[in-house]
């Protein structure tokens, strides 16, 4: 490709190139003066060239520029390409054995002194950063995680298309959509007092497509919730979204993982199919979580039979009550921490839903620290030792609750421990979690509430338990688990319009809100809707675990604070009391 202001980018040339005319454009990064020789680092998107101005080369003019020019002001120069003087090669440079002497400048703009250095290595604050956006966007690994993204989408894309998907868009000002978050809201002009809710995710209107015979459907998708924000959730954010009708949950999920497996080869990583499936409630007794890291060990332990007679009543009290577990974890290297240390650890329990944290600290020299091993037996102690492959240096902490929340402490500690101890965690860890359970319980509002969401099918062998025990109902459901996060997740649908009916009954909606709600879905399962299942994959985490970045707000190129602002342009602003009028609203 040739353009008529470069003939290279500033990361293309080669020693092959020596002796080459180019030109080049791009920021000047950095400008050094060596007595009478100035040096600058020219950076494009691409990467940096180095730039030689030598008075005895270029003319007055062109030496008296380079001069003048300062820090990211943007220049044209040509001249010829020239190996560097002996030991001057600079290695971590892909063009670090070249560089290019220059013969003619022209300096395209200047610019203000940027409000902080265009360094990966600079520690900037992050308000600075989204304030000036742009300029940090000039950074290279800000520039080279948008490329990754631009790469990842694509070569989804892709595969979505050899595999005979179609990509159909559908609209953002739509209905309210059943993801469980808040709605955004947009105010209808020609219809005062009616509102838009932008989409949650395209679910109604996928399920729709396959109503209408699309088949295989898949959409780059801006979602939008209003939640709070946490570390990898904004506001607005990205799913690659799919859809299939006339297909088992075996079918869907094989599509995906080829998609997958193609698509992430296309970035060097190497999926092995088939993917491993875990069941839901096997992921949370064995990792404590519905999204296992099991890159590393630190299982959970049922170790309630072992107390079941012992002397310490919380143990022996939960091991007598049916549904109560005393479960365990083994977080090696730990016991060797001092006890204050050890002892905050509860405090960490807490944020997990424990009420205190119980634990043995076996220390190297064969004691042991604990408020609770006083009342062990040695029976009871060595059944422990043998079940949590005790050594010394391990600390062994214990979780009482039923099931679910017995599992959700430890499996919080299993992370926080991890994290704490800096446990290797190599390459990427792909997997996925299946079969979850179609309801929950939600206790604020004191009802069922979906797992998944209310489309969800149910197991077909389990549809009698929907009015004697529904929490014990298990669901056609996929999470896609990377390295410990929720990459992904989706099911087969209900296509069935009595049954579907009857799931948002059991969840409380009465026939009208249904109708009102949902009515053009359920329309349209009447009119032969097939079998259908699909998925939705987290394009802006996955990418953040790709490019080994910890914040979501890293792969997006305009993202916005933990508050919802984009500092940039200072949004969300007011607006004028026309506009509001326009749209027939009235600040309260
Ligand atoms: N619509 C679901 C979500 O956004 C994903 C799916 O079931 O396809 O979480």
């Amino acid at each position: 490709m040739s353009y008529s202001m470069h003939t290279h980018t500033c990361g293309e040339l080669r020693e092959t190139n020596i002796g080459e005319e180019v030109t080049l454009t791009g920021w000047v990064w950095h400008r050094r003066d060596h007595g009478g020789l100035i040096f600058v680092d020219l950076r494009d998107r691409a990467g940096v060239t180095q730039l030689e101005f030598d008075p005895e080369v270029c003319d007055e003019a062109t030496f008296h520029e380079a001069e003048t020019i300062r820090s990211e002001w943007p220049i044209m120069v040509s001249g010829t390409v020239r190996e560097r003087p002996e030991g001057q090669n600079n290695d971590k440079l892909a063009t670090g054995s070249i560089e290019v002497y220059v013969t003619n400048i022209a300096v395209l703009n200047t610019s203000k002194t940027p409000p902080f250095q265009i360094e990966d290595h600079v520690d900037t604050a992050e308000d600075v950063r989204l304030r000036y956006r742009y300029l940090d966007l000039r950074r290279p690994r800000m520039i080279s995680n948008l490329k990754l993204r631009s790469d990842f989408t694509f070569a989804l894309r892709e595969a979505f298309h050899g595999s005979d998907f179609l990509e159909v868009e559908t609209p953002s000002l739509f209905k309210s959509t059943p993801e469980g978050a808040r709605d955004f809201l947009v105010p209808s002009r020609m219809q005062p007092g009616h509102f838009y809710a932008l989409p949650q995710s395209p679910q109604l209107l996928k399920e729709l497509l396959m109503v209408g015979g699309v088949e295989r459907y898949y959409q780059v998708a801006k979602c939008f919730r209003d939640e709070d924000l946490r570390k990898d959730r904004q506001p607005e954010f990205t799913q690659v979204d799919v859809e299939m009708s006339f297909v088992t949950q075996d079918d869907v999920m094989g599509a995906l993982e080829r998609v997958f497996a193609e698509a992430f080869d296309r970035m060097g990583v190497h999926i092995e199919l088939p993917l491993r499936r875990i069941q839901y409630w096997d992921a949370m007794d064995t990792y404590g979580t519905d999204k296992p890291d099991t890159r590393y060990g630190m299982e959970l332990h049922d170790v309630t039979s072992i107390f079941s007679a012992s002397k310490f009543k919380l143990f022996a009290s939960a091991a007598a009550t049916e549904g109560q577990f005393v479960k365990a974890i083994n977080a090696k290297r730990a016991g060797a921490w001092p006890r204050a240390r050890i002892d905050r650890l509860a405090d960490v329990a807490a944020e997990f839903g424990a009420k205190g944290l119980a634990y043995i600290a076996f220390r190297e020299d064969g004691s042991v620290t604990s408020p609770i091993v006083k009342f062990f037996s040695d029976e009871e102690m060595a059944a422990l030792r043998a079940e949590m492959g005790v050594e010394p240096g391990d600390l062994v902490m214990f979780a009482v609750a039923d099931r679910l929340h017995a599992d959700e402490i430890l499996g919080g500690m299993r992370s926080h421990m991890a994290n704490e101890l800096d446990v290797p965690r190599e390459g990427h860890d792909f997997l996925w979690v299946v079969n979850f359970p179609l309801f929950h319980w939600d206790e604020d509002r004191k009802c069922l509430d979906s797992e998944h969401q209310p489309f969800t099918q149910p197991n077909e062998d389990q549809l009698d338990l929907l009015d004697t025990d529904p929490l014990a109902m298990g669901s056609h459901t996929m999470d896609f688990v990377m390295d410990g996060y929720e990459a992904g997740g989706g099911g087969m649908r209900i296509h069935d319009a009595r049954l579907q009916e009857k799931i948002l009954e059991k969840l409380g909606f009465t026939p009208e809100r249904a109708q009102a709600q949902f009515g053009f879905l359920m329309n349209a399962l009447e009119f032969g809707a097939p079998p259908m299942g699909g998925f939705a994959l987290g394009l802006d985490r996955v990418c953040m675990l790709l490019a080994g970045a910890d914040n979501i707000r890293e792969v997006m190129a305009f993202p916005k604070t933990a508050s919802g602002s984009d500092l940039m342009s200072a949004a969300p602003s007011e607006v004028t009391g026309a506009q509001l009028k326009e749209v027939s609203l009235r600040l309260l």
